[in-house]
């Protein structure tokens, strides 16, 4: 039923929308979306695809959630915008009072953006300004951790750990310094336990500290569990708990970007919650609106708020479209919905079920190095040898193959690239909406399955 209203709509051909959008370049010839539900996007041929990456771990309700759109068209039809410099809504107010309930002790004030690139931009700055109102203007370092991804905006990519992103834009306009994340398949030691490596990934941080001189750290930027550069990491136990001493130590402040892995997606609402700690800053995005509007926040605590309202009395920032009621309001649904129908609940049952159905589809494949994640936040990584875990060659582009192959099975995941220093192979993300039922589950595996030694036949591998 949903294909056939879809289909009532002309849709745009390929030739139309190819000429003018600067971003079409990359990915070249795409399908036109015309229509969504629940887990499945429909495209103009009719052809039904099972979102099981929700976009870019975005869509954590689905598509056309009804709840969401009747939020959307009430909002609407109310106040579609109104400048924060003039006007606060009723929208706006009633998140930032459901983020702060729900936040990890001892954030107690919010700041909304637009996305999560905006959210990491926002969280620096504060952090940075955080330490002019407080006298010590000489912290100007930001320590952040190799293969990781934080935004495209110049401070958020000079954040970010992956050096062939942030190559051509040297120099950069802030002074970022790179440590080893905590990622246990490539960089634990054989017969290291997870105490012990906890210990040395977290040591990382420290000597980077000290050798920058404690004194000029602003803060520590990681994502709790890592998304779309190194494929769903999660943390050994007790590492975080290491880093929050460290960055105590030294007076450095903490900010944990959940924009990818956060709001509900690893099965508690805060990834930060499985970790006992809570950060300085916390940035979310993605999931917090579903897709429905660009929206984003900074979660930040009461010292930090009383250093700008003591000192200069205002965040030097702003964005036209903060606070946004249309945004808010989309946020709010999606929230409400989480909370109401349980759905942290399914993400964790459903989760365990992924997890079970990938090591049963791909536990012996002779190509995946390993299964990975949290909730509904996994990843398989691939490797041209399971025993040397050696990535495949990066111009094999196995990743855009099996993006394709799964593409033509009627399957959204999530592949990228391995690390051009082989630190990482390249991998597949699997996020889906939290809605997602337990024969949804098997069929995503089961197609990616196919599409995975369809990629790989293709190289004869
Ligand atoms: N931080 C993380 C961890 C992300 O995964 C992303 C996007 O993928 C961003 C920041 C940037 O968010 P956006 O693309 O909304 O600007």
């Amino acid at each position: 039923a949903v294909a056939d209203t879809c289909l009532q709509h002309p849709a745009l051909t390929d030739e139309e929308t190819m000429t003018h959008l600067l971003h079409r370049q990359i990915h070249g010839s795409l399908p036109v979306a015309i229509g969504g539900k629940g887990i499945e996007l429909i495209d103009a041929g009719g052809k039904h695809y099972i979102d099981a990456s929700g976009g870019a771990a975005v869509s954590c309700l689905g598509h056309a959630h009804p709840d969401v759109v009747a939020a959307l068209h009430s909002q609407f039809d109310r106040i579609a915008y109104a400048h924060t410099s003039f006007f606060t809504t009723e929208a706006a107010e009633r998140l930032g009072d459901r983020l702060v309930e729900d936040a990890p002790p001892g954030l107690s004030h919010v700041y909304l953006v637009s996305g999560g690139s905006e959210a990491v931009e926002a969280a620096l700055k504060m952090a940075r300004q955080y330490f002019v109102e407080k006298g010590e203007p000489q912290r100007r370092h930001i320590i952040a951790r190799r293969q990781s991804y934080h935004g495209n905006t110049l401070g958020a990519l000079a954040t970010g750990g992956n050096e062939w992103r942030r190559a051509q834009f040297r120099p950069l306009l802030i002074e970022t310094h790179h440590v080893d994340p905590c990622f246990a398949y490539r960089f634990r030691e054989p017969g290291e336990t997870d105490e012990a490596y906890a210990a040395r990934a977290a040591q990382a941080l420290e000597d980077k500290i000290l050798e920058l001189g404690p004194e000029e750290v602003i803060a520590f930027v990681a994502e709790t569990v890592v998304g779309a550069t190194a494929g769903a990491v999660p943390p050994v136990a007790d590492y975080f708990k290491r880093i929050r001493a460290i960055c105590d130590r030294y007076g450095v402040l903490l900010i944990l970007d959940e924009v990818m892995c956060g709001m509900g997606r690893t099965g508690t609402l805060h990834a930060c919650q499985l970790e006992g700690i809570s950060p300085d800053f916390m940035t979310i995005a993605k999931g917090l609106g579903g897709g429905y509007q660009p929206i984003g926040a900074v979660l930040l605590g009461r010292q930090i708020f009383d250093a700008f309202a003591n000192g200069s009395g205002f965040f030097q920032h702003g964005h036209t479209y903060m606070g946004h009621p249309m945004a808010a309001a989309a946020a709010l649904a999606v929230q409400e919905a989480i909370h109401r129908d349980l759905l942290l609940d399914n993400v964790k049952a459903m989760g365990g079920r992924l997890t079970a159905r990938l090591q049963a589809r791909f536990g012996n494949h002779l190509h995946i190095g390993d299964i990975r994640g949290r909730g509904l936040f996994q990843a398989i990584e691939l490797v041209a040898d399971r025993g040397t875990k050696e990535p495949f060659a990066p111009g094999l582009k196995v990743h855009a193959k099996i993006k394709r192959q799964a593409m033509q099975r009627g399957l959204m995941v999530y592949p990228m690239g391995g690390t051009i220093d082989g630190a990482c192979g390249d991998h597949v993300l699997i996020a889906p909406p939290f809605i997602v039922a337990p024969h949804e589950i098997d069929t995503i595996v089961e197609r990616l399955g196919e599409a995975v030694d369809a990629a790989l036949r293709d190289f004869e591998i």
